[in-house]
């Protein structure tokens, strides 16, 4: 394991710092590492792994399309990405999806369409278009979308930024609407935001933003890379409140754990503000990404998947509740969404991944004190008992004695 460690901090760009385990192997709800040692994966890879690694159907659809055609680029039309388009949208209950391939640029795709909206069909004059978004959001990535973190670090060192974004506490809605003037074209939140420590705003809140959106004509974009398909026990999270955005973005479990595949979904009188030309990807739409995305939507149906979490969820987290511990200071969950918040005195929730993975479960701190657990949503009970039984050993062990 040290080998590839050590490749990994030589020659890798050091932009993560992961939890020392090198991962050779997966199956249903376990990865081995190149040990041979096993661990129960309860981060499914920050939900892009909802399905489970190696999900059969979802690879057997990647095997017949990889027979076939793998990719043509829009210059052409493939037989796999009308189809997928259909499945998307449908399911959604929109009239059109734009492919993309990874979360950031379906992000970045959906920024473009609102502003475009706001210019040509709101009449916003030319380059005074202002976007909502929430502190606390989801960081990281590309210039446009650091532009609105509210986390230093992820903005030092990177500027200048993009204009044109106005930022509101999360789960306040006035503060949301008091930032609205006539040159807000959308706002965009995360319906519960998933790395800034799995906050859930409050009841109403989701509902609440269709009504001012509605209210100032500005557009509703919710970001459900990571919450959406099945994740919070819902197949996608607006539901939780009847509460459809005009927009929606879905990436991570769309697909399968096998390859990117992300789509922005929109009814015709906002997507028909794309012209050939205006937007596109090489590989967005590609029939291997489309024939997988299909497959995952498949078996998020089949399988059941959201209403699995939804149970599942309900065991887990109210199992975790019970745990008697002076080291929790709050549990937050939704479906399989679930964080566990340390409190500070107790040195960060790390030093917990760290020795539940000695142990043989894989999770990841998000926000330095909260332990996020979203397990593939095909985890069973049996696996979540087991779970349960180590993380109380791992809570009574590291968190009796403040260590600062
Ligand atoms: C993961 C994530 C993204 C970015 O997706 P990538 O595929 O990593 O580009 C954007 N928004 C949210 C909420 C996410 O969880």
């Amino acid at each position: 394991m040290e080998k590839y460690l050590n490749l990994e901090k030589q020659f890798g760009a050091q932009n993560y710092k992961p939890l020392p385990v090198v991962i050779a192997k997966g199956e249903g709800s376990w990865v081995w590492d190149t040990d041979g040692k096993k661990y129960l994966d309860m981060l499914a890879s920050y939900s892009a792994g909802n399905q489970g690694p190696r999900q059969p159907k979802i690879i057997q659809a990647a095997k017949d399309q990889m027979e076939k055609i793998t990719i043509t680029s829009r210059a052409f039309v493939n037989d796999q990405m009308g189809q997928f388009l259909k499945k998307a949208a449908d399911l959604a209950g929109y009239d059109r999806a734009l492919p993309m391939n990874t979360g950031a640029e379906a992000v970045e795709s959906a920024i473009k369409m609102a502003r475009k909206w706001g210019e040509k069909v709101k009449g916003i004059p030319k380059d005074r278009c202002n976007i909502i978004v929430c502190e606390n959001n989801f960081r990281r990535r590309t210039i446009t979308i650091i532009t609105f973190s509210t986390d230093d670090q992820y903005r030092d060192g990177f500027g200048p930024f993009t204009p044109g974004f106005k930022v509101a506490p999360f789960g306040d809605l006035e503060a949301i609407e008091a930032l609205i003037d006539d040159e807000t074209c959308a706002i965009m939140v995360e319906p519960i935001q998933g790395e800034g420590g799995v906050i859930i705003p409050p009841e109403g809140y989701l509902k609440g933003l269709q009504e001012i959106s509605n209210r100032h004509n500005v557009l509703l974009m919710f970001d459900e890379i990571q919450v959406g398909l099945g994740r919070t026990g819902k197949m996608f999270c607006f539901e939780h409140e009847d509460a459809k955005p005009d927009v929606l973005i879905l990436a991570k479990a769309l697909g399968g754990g096998v390859y990117p595949v992300s789509v922005v979904l929109a009814d015709n009188h906002i997507m028909d503000v794309f012209t050939p030309g205006d937007h596109g990807s090489t590989f967005g739409g590609n029939p291997l990404g489309a024939a997988v995305g299909i497959a995952s939507l498949d078996v998020l149906l089949d399988e059941k998947l959201p209403e699995r979490a939804a149970e599942l969820g309900e065991f887990f987290s109210s199992s975790l509740r019970k745990i008697d511990c002076p080291v929790i200071k709050e549990i937050r969950s939704k479906g399989l969404m679930v964080g566990v918040e340390i409190k500070p005195e107790f040195g960060g929730a790390r030093r917990f991944c760290e020795a539940l993975m000695d142990r043989g479960i894989l999770s990841k701190e998000t926000h330095v004190t909260t332990i996020r657990f979203t397990p593939p949503l095909i985890i069973t009970k049996e696996e979540l008992d087991w779970a349960l039984d180590i993380i109380k050993e791992v809570f009574a062990e590291l968190g009796q004695e403040p260590i600062k």
